[in-house]
């Protein structure tokens, strides 16, 4: 057991290394000289094509695409869906800054909704801007995990006719109500960024049961006239009416990260276990500190714990800032949705200026001015958990009471 005033020396930045098994086949693409994802040899259907295959098969989703990031594949995701120039996109305010840069990118403006106490999206406001035809999309950004109630999505989405996308950058082996994460929409969209569930540097996949959709998709990604290369993919006459009028966009994966994502993918679910585990013992002793409060779970959320967040919701942000300054001395760097300032992954929606007028969010932005996150990454130990909670308790005694 730790010492009482033992200090955190963990780094939650840092990742596992990656497996030999993954390294081995990195080399062998190495070696082999043969990195774009079209140069193969004879007979070869090359890492990306592979990875593309075995993630639909994996996730249950007939087509799916390798691309250079999950932004790169959001934004594939909603050209290929259709978003006109100047068209709405709904989307939770509670997101990454790669999701509204996606909607700008695609020529699509943003339309931020509130969200709840437990950090999903406000279904109240889905629907009633749903119900005043603002839009004819809603991408839905999984935001630290965190999964709405997706057969009321569904059934919104159902009845005003709103196409959805789905931001599963965060949501990568999680369900919801026994269904994967990303088979509730048309597209799903992933990210294989170091920080999340598998790890390639950076990287995404876009994931559609659509023919149309996906060989856009293929098209826009930069695939020039050699999307036969394709394994994950509809029969070629559906290229052949569209090729003209696709242009290249040029955000490809290449064999190497694929290389590298294959055998992590196979040890997804087992890493998801791994990543549980810390969240559940983490969630139970933040939630015994005097004013720290994890949101609630919904049972019908599989999710995957590999970042917990907590909210000060009683206390002013002189408190909150006292409490961060503090942990920090104890060596647990807490980041802080509420800072005045976007410092590191911005996430605030008020940081967006290029979106225009910043929105009146009041229920976002009072949830975010008190509301604090960690990575938890799959190189702390149990003990490291129990001794990072102790720290953030000891900081918590002292700067709140
Ligand atoms: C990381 C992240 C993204 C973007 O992923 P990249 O692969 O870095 O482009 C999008 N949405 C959410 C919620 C994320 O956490």
């Amino acid at each position: 057991m730790s010492a009482p005033d033992e200090r955190f020396n963990r780094d939650l930045t840092q990742q596992e290394p990656m497996a030999e098994e993954a390294i081995d086949a990195a080399v062998r693409v190495l070696r082999s000289g043969r990195l774009h994802r079209y140069n193969t040899a004879e007979g070869e259907a090359g890492e990306t094509a592979l990875l593309e295959e075995e993630f639909a098969a994996w996730l249950g989703k007939k087509y799916s695409l390798a691309c250079a990031s999950c932004g790169s594949a959001l934004f594939l995701a909603l050209k290929s869906a259709g978003v006109h120039p100047g068209e709405g996109v709904l989307c939770n305010s509670y997101t990454l800054a790669p999701v509204p840069g996606a909607i700008q990118k695609a020529g699509g403006i943003p339309i931020l909704l509130e969200i709840t106490e437990d950090l999903t999206v406000d279904l109240k406001a889905l629907e009633s801007m749903a119900a005043m035809g603002k839009s004819r999309f809603f991408l839905i950004s999984h935001m630290r995990g965190h999964i709405a109630d997706m057969d009321r999505v569904e059934s919104i989405c159902r009845k005003y006719n709103i196409l959805l996308i789905e931001d599963c950058a965060h949501t990568m082996g999680a369900a919801w109500n026994g269904r994967k994460s990303g088979l509730h929409g048309l597209v799903s969209c992933y990210s294989t960024q170091t920080y999340k569930h598998i790890n390639s540097g950076e990287g995404g996949l876009l994931a559609t049961d659509d023919p149309e959709i996906i060989a856009r998709a293929i098209l826009h990604s930069g695939s020039y006239m050699l999307y036969d290369k394709h394994t994950s993919r509809p029969p070629l006459d559906v290229f052949e009416q569209i090729k003209w009028e696709v242009p290249n966009y040029s955000c490809r994966m290449d064999n190497l990260r694929a290389a590298l994502l294959r055998p992590q993918l196979r040890e997804l679910d087992r890493q998801v276990g791994r990543w549980n585990e810390r969240y559940g013992l983490l969630e139970e002793l933040i939630n015994h500190i005097p004013g720290l409060q994890c949101p609630n779970r919904d049972p019908r959320e599989a999710y995957v714990g590999s970042s917990i967040q907590f909210s000060l919701r009683d206390h002013d942000a002189a408190a909150i800032a006292r409490f961060l300054a503090l942990a920090e001395e104890y060596g647990v760097h807490i980041k802080w949705f509420g800072s005045p300032e976007p410092l590191g992954y911005t996430s605030s929606y008020d940081s967006w200026r290029y979106l225009g007028p910043c929105p009146d969010l009041p229920k976002t932005r009072q949830i975010l001015s008190s509301l604090c996150d960690m990575r938890i990454p799959l190189t702390l130990s149990l003990d490291d958990c129990r001794l990072l909670a102790q720290c953030i308790t000891r900081a918590a005694q002292k700067a709140l009471c």
